[in-house]
């Protein structure tokens, strides 16, 4: 067993020496072993790979100690592993982990990885390979050396040949984890092509004379071959990668992912880069190779498999609207549920989209109880109306939200971006940009000419900025959110929070409160804090006037007044800014109807 982390990797010569190959791709719980070798402000890649390399040998051979947690990268008779110094930390993890790997017997590796393809680097790069292969030469097995070296070239060169079926989504950056992958894979059902630093290894040429040529002249055409591969972002030129990824949209690739990681810097440029150049939408991953959490990320994928589902491209039944089925000639009735972590909100439209009732419930433990009483509400309001209950058979239900996935009776289930895009757009259709303060999360969500969703961008994990962010800072000042919208008007001292951190913060509001100042002041450089933040993700996702700002928070006049100052530009508010979720998503049920 042999652990490699980059495609650049002699990943055949490896295997040469009767090795398995693997990928450190599994997930990390957390980074507590990590945290214990190296400082933390090091990247959450160079800790994912240091926590799984470090992590004791099963076979005993580590003074007997357990496991610290499950290793897919074969702790167990790990006999070698090669690192690639793509750059400074994973520079570090080596310096950090030799003395250990030595102390377990484990061959430790590391390539000085040139940054071009010149003929010096490929002698350079050989002359590391031929190191590699007399440490190991009793392992060595030439034959099998060349045909898994052929068989790589011909595989790249069967895929590129490929043309029906050529990907219509491409997965780029850094490598990604085995969960966000199986994630990846199973949101798109379309032909994907993954060029990612893990991804598809690009080899194109073998030599046709390589069976005459001595070991020398072999290893300098591996290395040739190794560093001819499509050039990842780290290389001086990247014009072939440039060159594919162009040929790739004019093939019809309808979208990218582009995975960075936390912490780092590097595969942002590129990201950029991307983003100005080609013209199909980009989804930005960034993740942490920790086991990525279900909400957020299967909004987002959600999200933007909808954002191209409107420029007609396939995608699978688990974020398409689904209909459960049934005769809906009868359907007078359309509701949109949007379950949120704090509140669920439920909206009823009529066949001409106009708005008949809403509802708002807290969500509490269970999102489908909620759900349900929301609907039954509904139907109470209907009735009141029109002196008769709506029976199944004469509404069509669909949920958004958080618990969207959690709603039995829904007959389908859209994510909350699309949803509160087409939400705000029905109730100010001049709408470019809408900010969303939700319970846990907060996204601003672009819309093109057409109202279609261009971009958005959602907060990362934790709860920073967002209405829990709020509702924790009231509990702290003793009062509820509406008292604490009802603050921070007629401010006199201009205060600052430095962090919008639910933790920092909150000392930082203890602080204030023990040197006496006032009240307005203090919620005012709360506003502040969170409209700084709001802003700055405005920023991130391009948004552009006129914004709309939805969700309960739009309520607090303090904070809107500090958007409006830092984006420069008002901010409208409907009459139920709540409510646009759950109005998009009863749109959405019509549209799925009329399908
Ligand atoms: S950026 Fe390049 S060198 Fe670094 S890990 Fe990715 S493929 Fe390897
Ligand atoms: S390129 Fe970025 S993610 Fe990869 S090891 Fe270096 S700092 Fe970490």
């Amino acid at each position: 067993m042999t652990t490699y982390i980059c495609k650049y990797s002699p990943v055949e010569l490896l295997q040469a020496f009767g090795w398995e190959a693997v990928m450190p791709n599994e997930e990390v719980g957390d980074f507590a072993e990590a945290d214990a070798w190296i400082h933390s402000s090091v990247c959450s890649h160079a800790k994912q790979l240091l926590s799984l390399l470090a992590c004791p040998r099963e076979d005993g051979a580590d003074q007997g100690e357990s496991p610290s947690q499950a290793c897919g990268i074969g702790c167990k008779g790990r006999q070698c592993v090669v690192l690639t110094n793509c750059c400074d930390s994973i520079r570090r993890v080596f310096d950090t982990l030799r003395p250990e790997m030595e102390k377990r017997n484990t061959a430790f590796v590391m390539l000085d990885l040139p940054h071009n393809n010149s003929e010096s680097s490929a002698e350079w790069y050989a002359r590391q390979l031929m190191k590699l292969l007399d440490s190991f030469r009793p392992l060595w097995d030439r034959d099998r050396f060349l045909f898994l070296w052929h068989r790589t070239v011909q595989r790249w060169m069967e895929y590129k040949e490929r043309k029906n079926g050529f990907a219509q989504l491409a997965i780029l950056g850094a490598r990604v984890g085995d969960q966000l992958k199986e994630k990846l894979e199973s949101g798109f059902s379309m032909p994907m092509v993954d060029l990612t630093c893990g991804g598809c290894r690009t080899l194109s040429f073998f030599p046709e004379d390589a069976q005459t040529l001595t070991e020398e002249e072999l290893l300098l055409e591996y290395a040739r071959a190794l560093l001819g591969q499509l050039p990842c972002t780290r290389m001086e030129d990247t014009g072939p990668r440039d060159a594919l990824l162009s040929e790739l949209e004019s093939q019809g690739l309808k979208g990218i992912i582009y995975h960075t990681v936390r912490f780092c810097d590097y595969y942002s440029f590129e990201y950029t880069q991307i983003v100005n150049r080609l013209k199909v939408p980009v989804l930005k991953l960034e993740s942490d190779y920790t086991i990525p959490g279900r909400g957020q990320l299967s909004t987002r994928l959600g999200a933007f498999a909808e954002s191209l589902s409107d420029r007609n491209t396939s995608l699978t039944g688990q974020e398409k609207g689904r209909d459960t089925g049934g005769n809906m000639s009868g359907c007078l009735y359309y509701i949109g549920i949007d379950s949120g972590s704090t509140t669920t909100n439920a909206a009823a439209v009529d066949g001409q989209g106009n708005i008949l009732a809403s509802r708002t419930v807290r969500t509490g433990a269970r999102a489908a109880d909620a759900a349900q009483g929301c609907l039954e509400e509904i139907c109470d309001r209907i009735e009141e109306k029109t002196g008769k209950r709506p029976e199944a058979s004469q509404f069509r239900v669909m949920a958004t939200g958080y618990g969207r996935s959690y709603l039995p009776f829904a007959n389908g289930q859209k994510t909350e971006i699309s949803c509160h895009a087409l939400g705000a757009r029905s109730l100010y259709a001049r709408v470019r940009t809408v900010i969303d303060i939700g319970g846990q999360d907060s996204k601003v969500i672009c819309l093109d000419e057409n109202g279609h969703v261009s971009n958005f961008v959602m907060n990362d994990k934790c709860a920073a900025g967002t209405g829990r962010f709020l509702e924790m800072m009231a509990h702290t000042l003793q009062m509820d959110m509406d008292q604490l919208g009802s603050y921070g008007h007629k401010w006199n001292k201009d205060l600052t929070i430095s962090s919008v951190c639910t933790v920092f913060a909150e000392s930082e509001v203890v602080s204030l409160i023990a040197e006496n100042h006032a009240l307005d002041d203090i919620i005012h450089a709360l506003n502040k804090a969170v409209a700084t933040k709001t802003a700055s993700m405005v920023r991130r996702a391009g948004g552009e006037a006129p914004f709309m700002m939805t969700g309960g928070v739009a309520r607090n006049k303090g904070l809107v007044k500090e958007l409006e100052r830092c984006l420069g530009e008002p901010l409208y508010i409907d009459d139920m800014p709540d409510m646009a979720g759950a109005i998009g998503a009863a749109l959405f049920a019509k549209e799925l109807t009329e399908e």
